[in-house]
């Protein structure tokens, strides 16, 4: 009888849970998903830039509208304050000055572009060194590195390797594993300062063109291991011209070089004599409230409360550019973030709340380095090892279009046919890959599984990952229009926003509302 009362009242209660995701689900909506996203990608939002009242104004949208629907504050608000200081290039006062051996000032440029601002004002001098594209190959066959004394000079470089450049692809202009690995060498080496040139073979020539001017332009948070660069030295892009100037007292000019190492495959790096020069690259700086907006529901167990299930996404972007053109993020990620507004409206239209609470968190300055996310892990809502899973969005609005070719950072454009969602797992749990299977069915859309290794930069999900707290990634793909003007509403597929936002309450409320919590079958390796 008792056992018999147990499966009734089993049955009934996955009745009940069963009406009860339908309840949210039927509260998702294009349309209003539309709305929100009308207003956040928005010109009147100048591109919700972390350090700008237009990030503010983002954010308290974000707080209103979740206090209207009645989620509660973490402690006693819903913002997360991060009090902390943003650096900018300043290009006024930076420049670099070529002097020959009697110190009289050759040549004078204020063109140097920092790729990411120093943590403070910097003035460095030193000899001037060519190094060829400043690479060396695996087998120790090329070097441009071998025959010359690095220590304390100021190393002309181009991007790129001989072999790529070799290649006659026009399109890479920079990879990041590459010059990475270039740079560490270099480093070690002793090097005081490096002036990179894209290399002749490059479409692109004009750093200030490219980009990665965007970037350069932009502000960075001063922290630990994030944003600014804590290099005790410059790190600046040059174009062509001054590359020239440069090399002048040599007689040759960088084509000639470039040419010259292509032919005969040898490298032809030296010591640049009779010249030296000064650099000064110049930071201004200001403080500002970083801040997260956090909003919790309850779980509607006494006691499983007390673990939950996160949400995230970044509402901040990438500003405007030095024209003051604006980069309105509309699937960067601004889309991530209203599917958060409209999870939220949808797990409170539940008449029966799931057994564990729902922490959603809208983290800030994603774009300057995970500065949000990397914030709230040192200072959750609820204690991680409660937190079951972060489930994050970002970019989850695009669907693939003949203008999606070429590459972004040096990685191959790819983006999901209509009804086709990335996810980036760890793989933790098997219960968990076989609940978002389940959930893509409900939802009519199909899943490519990315693994582990995000290839276009990561994402906040990762801040989790660092803390050893399992979480998956739901992105659409990096488009054509990814940190780009033309990021805007028009180019959302609202079917696909919906139908993914309608997906991950699916997981959310499963993992919420399972009585156990989700088996984890091996502990993430890192
Ligand atoms: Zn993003």
């Amino acid at each position: 009888m008792k056992r018999y009362l147990i499966l009734v009242s089993v049955f009934l209660l996955a009745q009940l849970f069963a009406f009860s995701q339908k309840e949210g689900l039927s509260a998702i909506s294009r349309e209003s998903l539309k709305s929100y996203m009308e207003f956040f990608s928005s010109d009147q939002l100048r591109g919700r830039e972390m350090g700008t009242v237009a990030n503010e104004i983002a954010s308290l949208y974000i707080k209103t509208s979740i206090q209207r629907m009645g989620l509660k504050p973490d402690v006693d608000d819903y913002f997360q304050h991060n009090p902390l200081t943003l650096v900018k290039n300043s290009p006024e006062g930076s420049y670099l000055n070529l002097k020959d051996n009697s110190g009289r000032q050759i040549f004078s440029t204020d063109s140097i572009m920092q790729l990411m601002p120093l943590s403070e004002t910097l003035e460095t001098e030193g000899d001037l060194v060519f190094a060829g594209f400043g690479y060396e190959d695996e087998a120790g066959e090329y070097s441009d590195l071998r025959d010359i004394d690095l220590k304390d000079k100021v190393v002309l470089l181009m991007t790129r390797t001989p072999e790529l450049a070799g290649s006659g692809r026009k399109d890479i202009s920079f990879s990041f594993a590459t010059e990475e690995e270039k740079i560490g060498r270099l480093l070690k080496r002793g090097v005081k300062a490096f002036l990179y040139v894209f290399d002749p073979g490059l479409d692109e020539q004009d750093p200030f063109k490219t980009i990665y001017y965007q970037y350069s332009s932009q502000e960075q948070v001063i922290s630990d291991g994030a944003g600014a660069l804590n290099l005790p030295l410059v790190f600046g892009f040059i174009r062509p011209a001054v590359a020239d100037s440069l090399l002048s007292s040599s007689g040759r000019t960088l084509k000639d070089l470039y040419d010259q190492i292509l032919t005969t495959g040898k490298p032809a790096s030296f010591n640049i004599t009779g010249r030296s020069v000064a650099i000064r690259a110049a930071v201004s700086s200001h403080r500002t409230d970083g801040r997260n907006v956090i909003g919790i529901i309850e779980g509607s167990d006494p006691v499983l409360k007390k673990e939950c299930v996160v949400y995230t996404a970044h509402f901040d972007h990438v500003g405007t550019d030095s024209r003051g053109d604006i980069y309105n993020g509309a699937d960067d990620d601004a889309s991530g973030s209203m599917a958060m507004l409209e999870l939220a409206n949808a797990f409170m239209k539940l008449k029966k709340k799931p057994l564990r609470s729902i922490v959603f968190v809208w983290v800030n300055g994603e774009e300057k380095g995970l500065i949000g996310s990397g914030y709230y892990v040192k200072n959750p809502a609820m204690p991680l090892d409660k937190t079951l899973l972060d489930i994050n969005l970002d970019m989850i609005g695009r669907s693939v279009t003949p203008a999606d070719t070429g590459t972004f950072f040096g990685f191959d454009i790819d983006v999901t046919k209509k009804g086709e969602v990335m996810m980036y797992s760890k793989h933790e749990s098997a219960e968990l890959d076989k609940i978002i299977k389940k959930a893509a069915s409900q939802t009519g859309m199909s899943i490519r599984d990315m693994g582990a290794d995000i290839e276009a930069g990561g994402s906040d999900h990762e801040s989790f990952w660092d803390k050893g707290v399992t979480a998956i990634m739901f992105h659409t793909g990096v488009h054509a229009d990814t940190h780009q003007l033309t990021d805007d509403v028009d180019r959302i597929d609202f079917e696909k926003m919906e139908q993914v936002t309608k997906l991950v309450f699916l997981t959310g409320y499963e993992v919420a509302n399972r009585r156990e919590r989700i088996r984890i079958d091996r502990k993430q390796s890192e």
